[in-house]
């Protein structure tokens, strides 16, 4: 077989393996707690779903324009003012298939062989990823627990050469759990006026997900909106993965690069699910709320379980649904016939004794931990949590 030399660049979502080793554990009998997945186990919020059965009985079938339908690009832009104070039109606006073609899209619209692209670590996966993908260079800027997992402005500064092109980021961050305030923001924005050449992605996917308040977008600093481009999407914040729906809001150059691409990879978004978006993103964000509501409740439930095992150390995060505990105390040891060296072999260690998945910090870009998902009930937490301080503890 001959494949393409493009494969060779990047590896699969390491999330979405564990994922699915879960899953094959879990055919063979076993059973598995799911503390791995990115994504809420709630249900779709009952008139969003409403509105997608309307859609199908209303035949919305047929092929809808590449950079969505003009009122869901309306919506969008209401969504943004109502949320964000922020002033955007549709030619601002592209939906895609999930915020990941989002991001696809645009990197492939941006980044050019060589091209360099500053990414705070630790990251979401696809983020390097993509870039490699596109022949672009990633540049990693390691934070740490003690800076909250947050870049500094005075580091972004150090990382900008000439060949850098974007600066992506999310905020709350997907896996730390890291919320920028406004002030943190301001001060990234001052670096970014001084360097005209880098545009900043704004991944804002888990604005909903949030547990110290407003959130804050970098867009807001008048002269440099133009150069940023927001992410954002209906998965998180609307428990609607599995409806596909992602949009960036950006210049219109951007926007129509963007469109360029998807017209010929994708076509325009399920048109059913851009229906039920339009809903979604105008109506009451009560049930978004009780959704955080209880996030909130577990997150309490899992910092108190992770506060109990030895050797174990982690930052409350202030938005998402992940803890990304620091684990590294635990290398070197053994139970005897296992020794396990980096955040890999403790996962599998994990999820071979204690059927339990959790995804490795390494795909994340920092070996020293792991990322627990709170995405399942508060009883298979505790029961989940339990079975890892069990199995730790076999660790001398
Ligand atoms: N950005 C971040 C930070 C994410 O965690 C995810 C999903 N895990 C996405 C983007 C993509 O979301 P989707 O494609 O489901 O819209």
């Amino acid at each position: 077989m001959s494949l393409s030399s493009r494969l060779q660049r990047f590896s699969e979502p390491e999330t979405l393996r564990m994922a699915k080793m879960g899953r094959e554990l879990r055919a063979k009998g076993f059973d598995v707690i799911d503390l791995s997945l990115g994504e809420p186990d709630f249900d779709t919020p009952e008139h969003i779903k409403e509105a997608a059965k309307k859609a199908v009985d209303e035949n919305w079938s047929h092929y809808p324009p590449v950079a969505g339908y003009p009122d869901l690009r309306e919506a969008v832009c209401t969504k943004l003012k109502r949320d964000n104070n922020l002033d955007y039109k549709p030619e601002n606006i592209l939906v895609s298939t999930g915020a990941k073609q989002s991001i696809a899209n645009l990197i492939m619209a941006l980044v050019d062989t060589g091209d360099e692209v500053i990414i705070p670590t630790p990251y979401w996966v696809s983020y390097s990823e993509i870039v490699k993908m596109s022949e672009g260079v990633p540049v990693m800027i390691r934070t740490s627990a003690a800076s909250g997992y947050k870049v500094t402005a005075a580091e972004v500064e150090a990382a900008i050469t000439p060949k850098t092109k974007l600066f992506m980021f999310s905020s709350p961050c997907n896996p730390t759990g890291a919320v920028y305030t406004k002030e943190e923001l301001s001060a990234l924005a001052d670096v970014f006026r001084k360097h005209p050449q880098v545009y900043i992605m704004s991944d804002e996917i888990y604005e909903y997900i949030n547990y110290v308040g407003k959130h804050e977008s970098i867009a807001q600093f008048d002269d440099i909106k133009d150069r940023v481009i927001i992410i954002n999407g209906l998965s998180k914040g609307f428990a609607m993965t599995g409806y596909r729906l992602g949009f960036i809001a950006g210049a219109p150059e951007i926007v129509k690069a963007c469109e360029k691409i998807q017209g010929q990879i994708t076509s325009g978004a399920n048109a059913v699910t851009q229906r039920a978006a339009i809903v979604a993103l105008t109506t009451d964000l009560a049930p978004s709320k009780a959704m955080v509501k209880e996030f909130a409740e577990r997150k309490k439930v899992i910092m108190a379980r992770l506060a109990e095992i030895p050797g174990i150390t982690c930052n409350e995060p202030d938005g998402a649904f992940y803890v990304f505990p620091d684990i590294s105390s635990y290398f070197g040891k053994s139970d005897g016939t296992t020794t396990v060296n980096n955040s890999d072999e403790l996962c599998f260690y994990i999820l071979e004794n204690a059927h339990v998945t959790t995804v490795t910090g390494k795909a994340f870009g920092e070996d020293k931990c792991i990322r627990i998902a709170y995405t399942n009930s508060l009883s298979k937490i505790e029961e989940g949590m339990a079975r890892i301080k069990a199995v730790l503890a076999k660790l001398k």
